[in-house]
């Protein structure tokens, strides 16, 4: 805190303008709200998508970041589970938890929620944060876990689970898994919980596919600068291709490998989040029979994820290479993207005076 009510704030400008200012400490606004002290927070890919002009619902003026950690210190009158003194992670959504769409656990189209911080409202790039409907947007850490042990669950491990679910993996399966940025690892090992025999990881960079080798997450890595894709994917499949593919790249030409690489009825999952359209070739993929399944996360699990954090079933602690102050934030945001010395994640510590 820098005193007088104040805090620092990494807060989206105007297109391709962030800045690092002073903003009043949030106070509860609804008897929903909770106001948390952020104790590690961390930029998100989707952040850049912000900063980039490339998200129609976002605001101008709001503070950057829905990935956090931290301590509640102060509750609305209608909270009913989070309390003050809680270790809590966010949740990337916003949600009522009543509607048509959240009592299907599609939080995401939920009618007074969806994408709210960091994106609408004031997200996590700063101090101090006013989480709406707290009951659903914050995630109590058990004691025997540290804040970085759940960091992921904001968002990335939700993701990851995301795309492994619409996946419908049965034991047995090759998954393929485009990209190896942390949604990608995410997705791999939350794969992994539903028993697929290969999953294998394709990447342009040799040390991220050999990363998530390393950490178990994959048992095969093809880079596509070295390797022909489909057919080392063939090769490793009866001939058939992959059972499910989950597109987390979004980059060029991966949501075209993403179908190509999928067997005859296979699934195809684009949680990939683009920033431009794609074309969808019907008469090549004609006959193939591919199911494709699109999303933005629906982050309605993350109970589950933090208990399978504490049980010993996921660990999503390697994801966080590198760990700097919030006073470094501009430049934080470069280092992230450029993947400079190795870089996965940053886990942005507090402020420091
Ligand atoms: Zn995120
Ligand atoms: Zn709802």
């Amino acid at each position: 805190m820098s005193g007088n009510g104040k805090m620092k704030a990494f807060v989206y400008h105007d297109v391709n303008d962030g800045r690092f200012v002073e903003r009043d400490i949030p106070t509860i606004l609804d008897p929903r709200d909770a106001i948390v002290k952020v104790q590690l927070s961390t930029i998100c890919t989707s952040d850049f998508h912000v900063l980039h002009g490339a998200v129609p619902s976002a605001n101008k003026g709001i503070i950057l970041g829905h990935e956090f950690v931290g301590d509640v210190i102060a509750v609305g009158d209608a909270v009913k589970k989070i309390k003050p003194g809680d270790r809590v992670v966010s949740n990337v959504e916003t949600f009522c938890g009543e509607c048509f769409f959240c009592k299907r656990g599609f939080v995401n189209n939920c009618v007074e929620g969806g994408w709210y911080l960091g994106c609408r409202i004031d997200g996590c790039q700063t101090e101090y944060v006013r989480v709406p409907i707290a009951d659903n947007g914050l995630t109590i850490i058990p004691e025997k876990l540290d804040y970085v042990d759940v960091l992921a669950c904001s968002c990335v491990l939700p993701s990851g689970y995301f795309g492994a679910e619409l996946a419908e993996i049965h034991p047995g399966d090759t998954v393929v898994v485009l990209g190896c940025g942390p949604c990608g690892y995410t997705s791999m090992m939350c794969a992994r919980l539903f028993g697929p025999a290969q999953i294998i990881a394709v990447d342009r960079h040799d040390d991220r596919g050999e990363f998530a080798l390393k950490q178990g997450w994959a048992d095969v890595f093809i880079n596509p600068k070295k390797q022909n894709v489909e057919e080392v994917v063939k090769s490793l499949t009866g001939g058939r291709g992959a059972d499910s593919v989950i597109e987390m790249a979004g980059k060029d030409g991966t949501f075209e490998l993403a179908w190509k690489v999928a067997r005859p009825n296979g699934i195809v999952v684009l949680t990939a989040m683009y920033e431009e359209d794609q074309v969808l070739p019907l008469p090549s993929m004609y006959g193939k029979n591919l199911i494709f399944k699109t999303g933005g996360v629906d982050a309605s699990k993350n109970q589950m994820l933090v208990d399978l954090i504490a049980g010993g079933k996921l660990n999503p602690r390697p994801l966080f290479t590198h760990f700097k102050p919030l006073n470094d934030i501009s430049n934080i945001y470069n280092f992230f993207m450029n993947k400079e010395d190795g870089c996965i994640k940053v886990a942005i510590t507090p402020y420091e005076e």
